[in-house]
């Protein structure tokens, strides 16, 4: 599934340069995943770069955007071409 961004942000910017996918996005007033983009980083890494970096794990999954791994890499496929 995707992963979305909670309340807990303090928009420090350390997710957004480490995407692959270019889905984390600067909002008003936390920073914002599209989950349209978000793959956990399937297709890219071996797991999900934002959680790595987010110093206040503040980034969980999305539960609107329940999807397989097959469906996953599907749509990172679609976005890198
Ligand atoms: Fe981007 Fe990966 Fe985070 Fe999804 S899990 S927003 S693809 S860095």
């Amino acid at each position: 599934m995707a992963l979305l961004i909670d309340d807990n942000c303090t928009a420090c910017d350390a997710c957004r340069p480490v995407c692959p996918n270019e889905a984390i996005s600067v909002g008003d007033p936390i920073y914002v995943i599209d989950p349209l983009r978000c793959t956990e980083c399937v297709g890219a890494e071996d797991e999900p770069q934002c959680m790595l970096v987010c110093p206040a794990d503040c980034i969980v999954p999305n539960p609107d955007f329940v999807e397989t791994h097959d469906e996953l890499l599907a749509k990172y496929e679609s976005l890198h071409g």
